[in-house]
């Protein structure tokens, strides 16, 4: 395909495979591990992440994220560690912006010292930080935006101008965006990971990770990801395909939701801080404006200090406390509970993480709901 399509086209077609036997609707499903030897290049396995189904679903992956290639994998981990262990070696430096996903930091702190990898936390998500921070064995930068919890926003063509300038690769977890939102490549970013747990799944039911990028670097990928083995199993491949159709349409009324019930929080007399790149007052909006179609679903929140969060949490009928994210659902969580419960309560503090800081996954509800809900909520708990 030349062009590239619009979202929800890419979303329910690209990639799909014909049912050439009886002409059904959806793409089979190919459960088969085994496979007729062609060749010994093409020969078919899963854990070569190029089954029919795997092919196909990253054929609508690359699409999505306006790269190459892509592949699938058994979880965004799989996703995010194996590309970081494809370009990085024993006395490679590799340079991460402060908030990252808390897997992602402990894949740094609790493996690379094995490896021999080295690695530094930026003092922020600038370009100038992450910069500062380059020496003459690093390899790669590291970026996530928007980030979490506090939605801060990362210049992706100032890192992306950065790695060119200084020879290296610029990988970014886009989870929290999703491919609806923001697409990297379109600025320059290297290698695009997903948590595809997250929105490409959409309905807290599948476990699975992607990465996308040029035909070359997704080869360098490949042949460290067969050998680690994290591919993910056909019947999710295909599920996840079937969850993707409807991604465009779900993001979508998120970002909507989100929008109304920011702007809902943030005009609410019980509600102190609100967080969220849409908010014009958001310290970063007018680079979401300038990197992102839209702000996203997901949100955060500090109450009034007379009020509890954990008995707000408890008080709430609709909108489920969860660990996980960007289902159809509303969700909420405290980070310094969860997420970011193993900090001490000083680094917190440095992160900016208050311990009323709610943490709101918006679902696609109706706005009205949700919000009749959190006034209950608050009134209960005041
Ligand atoms: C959930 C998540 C991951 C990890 O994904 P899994 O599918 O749980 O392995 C990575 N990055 C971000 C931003 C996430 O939200």
């Amino acid at each position: 395909m030349s062009k590239i399509k619009g979202i929800n086209t890419i979303c329910t077609h690209v990639g799909e495979l014909e049912d050439k036997q009886f002409k059904g609707a959806v793409s089979p499903l190919y459960m088969s591990t085994s496979y007729a030897f062609e060749d010994v290049e093409t020969k078919r396995y899963p854990r070569y992440f190029n089954t029919p189904n795997q092919v196909s679903l990253a054929k609508k992956m690359a699409a999505l994220e306006h790269g190459e290639a892509s592949l699938i994998f058994g979880s965004g981990m799989a996703a995010v560690s194996t590309s970081l262990m494809a370009f990085l070696k024993a006395d490679d430096h590799v340079v991460f912006q402060d908030s990252l996903y808390g897997g992602t930091s402990n894949l740094a702190t609790e493996e690379f010292d094995k490896f021999g990898i080295e690695y530094t936390f930026a003092k922020d998500a600038k370009a100038e930080s992450l910069k500062a921070e380059i020496k003459a064995n690093t390899k790669v930068i590291y970026i996530e935006t928007p980030s979490n919890p506090l939605l801060r926003i990362t210049d992706m063509q100032a890192v992306a101008q950065l790695t060119k300038e200084h020879g290296l690769v610029s990988m970014i977890d886009n989870t929290f965006a999703s491919p609806v939102n923001q697409n990297p490549i379109d600025f320059g970013i290297d290698i695009v990971i997903h948590s595809a747990t997250k929105y490409m799944g959409g309905h807290s039911d599948i476990l699975a990770g992607t990465v996308i990028s040029t035909e070359e670097n997704i080869e360098r990928i490949f042949q460290m990801a067969k050998n680690f083995g994290g591919s993910l199993s056909d019947y999710t491949v295909w599920l996840l395909e079937r969850s993707i159709k409807t991604m465009g349409i779900r993001v979508k009324a998120q970002n909507e939701n989100a929008m109304k019930l920011a702007e809902f929080l943030n005009a609410h007399t019980q509600v102190s801080k609100v967080y969220y790149p849409g908010l014009k007052d958001h310290p970063d909006h007018e680079l979401a404006k300038k990197q992102m179609k839209a702000f996203g679903g997901m949100l955060s929140f500090e109450l009034d200090e007379r009020i509890n969060a954990s008995e707000f949490m408890k008080a709430l009928e609709l909108i489920k406390p969860s660990m996980s994210l960007a289902g159809v659902e509303s969700t909420i969580l405290l980070p310094s509970q969860t997420s970011h419960g193993l900090l001490s309560e000083e680094d917190r503090a440095k992160q900016g993480i208050k311990d009323n800081l709610l943490r709101f996954s918006v679902g696609i509800e109706e706005v009205e709901d949700l919000m009749e809900d959190i006034e209950q909520a608050i009134e209960k708990s005041k």
